[in-house]
């Protein structure tokens, strides 16, 4: 028997049925901000500039134009594809796309494939000579698939560059013009970029035709629903914290963060000799254990992933209730980044932040950034009371402490208390004007 489906924000946006079906299948009621705004646009044909990050349903944003235009027109006859091209930069934002087309597109008969460096290329060059609509892609091994006549980009209908910014920042920057400029002149193309910078804008020129600029800004409305807290502690003692940190029973899964590669396998070591189950992902790691460590970790069987930046970039785990950063990153838009991996969907997280002598300074940017005080948590047994009180340069008074060790955002009373603005005086202002890439911070 037929039931008479509900109809949901997504109707209003012009997509097909077997997308919208696909759609309310993952209990999506209302198009995000993002996908409102692009989707139109999209479906018509328009080039796109996003300034968005993950997190925002930018995915979606892109993928189900994407295959609602792929489904209404037949490719050529003959025709092997691709037709969509999306370029991403690590294999694990690669298969989350993969992931997220299969699911928007299951009531389609669209095919796609995704290929990335790090795996045998012969299952990928199979996916590419049995013929793919869509491609996803990380650069590196797509220039080598092209190279050796694997893969052909002449029909290529629909371009998308996600996450340019850290492309850019990867240097992937020649990589991504000579792929570009391998795909058809007309071709729609879009570009997603979590920041703006020159560099980026530069691209924007050369790639997009008269685009659709659409800017939206979670990044600070998540940073708002996550508890972040500081643990100032000197730097040797970092281990023996996580240690008791670690103890908590409210942390149900805890991504750790590590500035190094090394420092990653080493925070895993001494917590397997303390009994306590973690697992790495980082560069050095084949592509196979480091998805059979997210696996592991999504499926609840580690209750610790380690992680360094590039390799946590774009991750989307759900049920993340802590993101400890074991070191402090020296950019603040790292740290926006990394504790964006919890409070995803709506839910809240904490963040903890372990800082060391030599990290006040970290802090002091991150503050700026995002526009407010981290509260202090005193209470725990490695406090170092003269990193603490050890002023900062320019830093404001009065900041305050957490009363208990508790690393619990929902059992913390009054946990907004904290959460006034870091300059009394056109806070927004000055923040901007220190740090020009915080598109996070407005
Ligand atoms: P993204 O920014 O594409 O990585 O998406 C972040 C998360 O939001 C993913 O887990 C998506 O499944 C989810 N998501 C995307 N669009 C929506 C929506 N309209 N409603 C609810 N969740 C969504």
């Amino acid at each position: 028997m037929l039931m008479e489906s509900p109809t949901t924000g997504f109707d209003a946006l012009n997509l097909s049925e077997p997308i919208c079906r696909a759609v309310r299948g993952e209990k999506y009621d209302t198009p995000t901000p993002i996908q409102q705004k692009s989707i139109p646009h999209l479906i018509e044909g328009r080039d796109l500039l996003g300034c968005a990050q993950t997190g925002t349903g930018k995915t979606a944003a892109f993928s189900l134009p994407i295959l609602q235009r792929l489904s209404e027109k037949r490719p050529a006859p003959g025709s092997k594809g691709p037709r969509a091209l999306i370029l991403t930069p690590t294999r694990e934002l690669a298969s989350q796309i993969s992931d997220s087309i299969r699911v928007y597109g299951k009531h389609l008969s669209l095919k796609q494939a995704v290929v990335y460096g790090g795996v045998s290329p012969k299952p990928q060059i199979s996916a590419l000579r049995r013929g793919v609509d869509i491609l996803i892609a990380t650069p590196g091994r797509m220039i080598d698939l092209y190279q050796q006549r694997c893969l052909r980009l002449d029909q290529i209908e629909i371009f998308v560059l996600d996450e340019a910014d850290r492309m850019l920042d990867m240097g992937f920057l020649p990589d991504i013009k000579k792929i570009y400029a391998m795909t058809p002149d007309n071709r729609q193309s879009m570009l997603f970029s979590a920041t703006l910078p020159d560099d980026i804008l530069r691209l924007t020129k050369q790639f997009l035709n008269d685009p659709v600029k659409v800017s939206v800004n979670p990044p600070a409305s998540t940073v708002d629903r996550i508890d972040q807290r500081v643990l100032f502690v000197d730097r040797e003692n970092k281990g023996a914290l996580l240690e008791s940190v670690l103890q908590e029973d409210s942390i149900h899964r805890a991504l750790v963060f590590s500035r190094t590669k090394h420092g990653a396998n080493r925070i895993v070591k001494n917590l397997g000799k303390a009994r306590i189950k973690a697992d790495s992902i980082h560069g050095n790691k084949s592509q196979a254990a480091r998805m059979e460590a997210l696996r592991k970790f999504r499926a609840g069987k580690v209750r610790v992933l380690v992680a360094t930046d590039i390799a946590s970039r774009g991750l989307d785990v759900e049920g993340i209730t802590h993101v400890i950063n074991y070191e402090l990153p020296n950019e603040a838009e790292s740290y926006v980044h990394r504790v964006g991996r919890t409070a995803r969907a709506g839910a809240t997280g904490v963040a903890l932040s372990f800082c060391d002598a030599g990290e006040k300074g970290y802090l002091h940017n991150i503050e700026r950034t995002i526009n407010r005080l981290v509260t202090v948590i005193a209470d725990h047994p490695y406090h170092s009371e003269s990193i603490a009180s050890k002023p900062k340069r320019g830093s404001s008074s009065g900041r305050k402490t957490s009363s208990g060790r508790n690393y619990n955002s929902a059992a913390k009373p009054g946990k907004n208390q904290n959460r006034k603005r870091y300059f009394s005086a056109k806070p927004g202002k000055k923040t901007r004007s220190r740090s020009p890439r915080s598109a996070v911070s407005a």
